[in-house]
Formats: structure tokens, sequence, C-alpha cells
């Protein structure tokens, strides 16, 4: 297919001209409709990745967390490749419309809803067996949802340990999970905590949710699955691993932290990477501009650019013009200019190296350009990258 659209497309810019032989303004037309940026899926690194941290955890089981879209890579996509393997526990979400989409796509393992919920989608969430995240007083309500259809109502329990985020505060912890456990249909499957990622306080943290489970364990009462871990304690805090993990970034291949990639703890690889194609190749001549606010300038000499059509609503940083890097049949060439929303340039230099058409790469593991990289050469954190990919472009699952 890549073929074919390039023979395709040297024969529709060949028919206007060569790109050595473009004039300053020139465009050469493409019926192609392809020229939207795209999302590609590595399933296989997906896949590696999650064998990797069943290492890392002894087979621990995985709460996999996939939210935000999956990370980028596509809810619905990452559920599916997902789901089959066994180290897979469930699923977790934080946006109600997410657990939803999970079940009307046939997903069947466990799916955890991390966010918030009213007492409508509770007994939505009950019918479709979907699990709450559960740190307010909510019992009666979910007793009723649980009853109503004749159905148990498995929780998990959200336990502030200090993150000072949501979770019951621990101090207040055993009184809300007595009174949970006296409602004959609630079942508690599980209770978990988030670190603040602080080295120190961390140990304080998980301190606190062990004394409060031996408080509650020596009364006989269960509370499931213990889980605290996501990608920073997998590197971090082997003694906070319990009875299952929980992490995002790290199945996706990416290292929330350059330290942890040095640590080579886990290998890790990238499973998501962003696309786009040329739409357009120019000359600006010496003293020409580019972007709003004339914010780039031929200084010296004449210059070759050429635009992509991807912007910062397709997920490609604003600050991607401070460093960032794209490649293009295999050169590396500068984000200049501004980031529009639907639009960036690229600096090709004195020669119009390339066409439009090609294919330029943002980050691909496959290129040697990890999401981790982009982001650092431009500031950006790795985390407000993938995470931002529009929905909407297309996901194409690599297998
Ligand atoms: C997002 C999230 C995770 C996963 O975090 P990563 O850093 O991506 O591993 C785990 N737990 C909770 C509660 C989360 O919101």
């Amino acid at each position: 297919m890549k073929a074919s659209r390039r023979s395709f497309l040297s024969v529709a810019i060949g028919a206007v001209a060569l790109p050595g032989s473009l004039p300053a303004h020139s465009v050469a037309v493409s019926h192609d409709s392809s020229f939207d940026p795209w999302v590609e899926v590595h399933r296989d690194n997906l896949l590696s990745n999650v064998r990797e941290i069943g290492k890392r955890v002894s087979a621990r089981p995985v709460l996999a967390v996939i939210k935000n879209n999956g990370y980028g890579l596509g809810l619905v996509n990452v559920a599916r490749m997902l789901e089959p393997l066994s180290a897979i526990e469930g699923f977790a979400v934080v946006k109600f419309q997410e657990a939803i989409a999970l079940r009307d796509a046939g997903i069947k393992k466990p799916v955890l809803l991390m966010g918030p919920f009213g007492e409508s989608e509770m007994r939505e969430a009950v019918v479709r067996r979907i699990m709450p995240m559960v740190y307010t007083p909510v019992g009666a309500l979910l007793d009723r949802a649980g009853r109503s259809r004749g159905l148990a109502v498995p929780i998990h329990v959200c336990i502030d340990t200090g993150i000072g985020r949501v979770g019951v505060p621990h101090s207040e912890a055993a009184a809300l999970i007595r009174q949970l456990t006296s409602y004959k249909s609630i079942r508690i499957k599980g209770t978990m905590m988030t670190f603040s990622e602080d080295a120190e306080f961390d140990k304080e943290q998980l301190r606190r949710f062990q004394l409060l489970h031996r408080a509650l364990e020596e009364e006989g009462i269960a509370l499931g699955r213990k889980h605290a871990a996501s990608s920073f304690a997998l590197f971090q805090r082997p003694d906070s691993f319990l009875d299952m993990v929980r992490p995002g970034m790290a199945m996706y291949g990416i290292y929330s932290e350059q330290e942890f990639r040095r640590a080579a703890v886990m290998d890790l690889k990238p499973a998501v990477s962003l696309k786009a194609r040329v739409a357009y190749v120019k000359r600006l001549r010496k003293g020409e501009s580019a972007g709003y606010n004339r914010v780039y300038i031929a200084k010296k000499d004449d210059v070759w650019i050429a635009t992509l059509p991807v912007g910062h609503s397709d997920g490609l940083p604003r600050v991607a013009v401070k460093g960032a890097r794209v490649r293009i049949n295999g050169n590396l060439y500068p984000l200049i200019a501004s980031v529009s929303a639907s639009h960036s340039i690229v600096e090709i230099g004195p020669e119009p190296l390339v066409m439009i058409g090609d294919v330029a790469t943002i980050f691909d593991w496959l290129d040697g350009s990890r999401p981790e990289d982009f982001a650092a050469s431009c500031g950006a954190s790795v985390y407000d990258l993938t995470m931002h990919l529009n929905p909407l472009l297309p996901r194409r699952v690599i297998v």
C-alpha cells in the first residue's frame, strides 16, 4: 500500500514538475484523501511491555489503566489487544463514558471506574458490570441500585494516604469501610491508593495503607485485592506491588522518567507513533516569513520549508518549535515558526529534499525516535504528548 501510494504521488507530482524545478509557490495536487495525520499502534510492543511488567512484578495480575483513550492509542484498540492476555486482570478508566464504551465494544473483563458518578450512572454501571471506585458514603445508593436489579455491586475503595486528591482520608477509611460492608449487595473487591511519587513520603503512604489493612483484617473485614503501584512504583517501589499493579504509561512502552530508562529495570518499547504526510513544499525567499506574527524569517538565504497538516489540535504540542525535529525520508528537520491548530512547518534547508506526500514521522520507535525524546527535545511532558493525541485521528494497528 505504501509503495502504491508513493508511486501514485510521484506520478501526480511528476505531472506538474519535478521537485527540483518547482517554482517558489508551486502546488502539486493529490487526489489521495489520506493526508490526515495518523497514530500507529505497535501491538507487539504493547504485548511485550506487559510481559516485561509481568516479570518485574513476579506475575502479579495487572489492572491495565487505559483511561483517556488508552493514553492516545485508542481505548477499544488497547482493550481488545490486552483482554486475551491472562496477565490482564481487567481495565481501569476515569470517565464513565469510557467504561460504557468498553462494554459496548464487547469487553468482558472487569472494568474499574476510577472517576466520579451520579445516581443514574450508578444504576447503569451496576447493570453493565462496571465497578465503581468508592470513597464517600454512597453505600445506600449502591445497595439500592444493586437490589433493584438483584445484582451484587463489586467496588474498590480508594484510600487517600497523602496524595490529597480523591480517596477517603486514611484516618477516616476504617469507618467508611465498616459502613460499606454493612450493605448486603456490596462486595469489596479491592482497596487502592495512589502515591505522591515523593520517594520519602511514599514510604509513609504505604505504611498508612498497610496499617489500615491490618486493623480491618483483624476485625475480619475482607478488603479484596490491594493495589497501589502505577508505572512510577514499578520502577521505584517493589514493596508496593501488593496483590496487583496498576500501570498506564509503562504498558505503552514509555519511561515516565529518563532515569528509569537508564536503570534498565524493564525493557519498554513504545507502542505509539504519530505520523503525517507533507502537505506542501515551498521556497521562502530571503526576508520572507512563515507563521503567525511572522515569527520565522528566512534571514540569510532562500530556504525550503514544508507544511505538515498536523497541529496542536491533533496533539502536537505548541512547544514543539522549541527544539523538536521530525524525520522525513530518513533526515531530521526542525519544526519552526509556530504550531497552529492544524498545521506545522518544517525547515528543510537550501535544497528541496522532500516532496508532497512524503511521510513525516513526529515520533516512532521504529525510526529510533521515542516519544520521551520528542517530549524532552522541546521541554514538553511525555504525559501531555500521547494523552493529547486527538481521538479523531485514525489509529493504524501494526501487527
Ligand atoms: C493514571 C493512573 C494510573 C496509571 O499511572 P501511570 O503513571 O500512567 O502508570 C494509576 N492509578 C491511577 C489512580 C491513575 O489515575
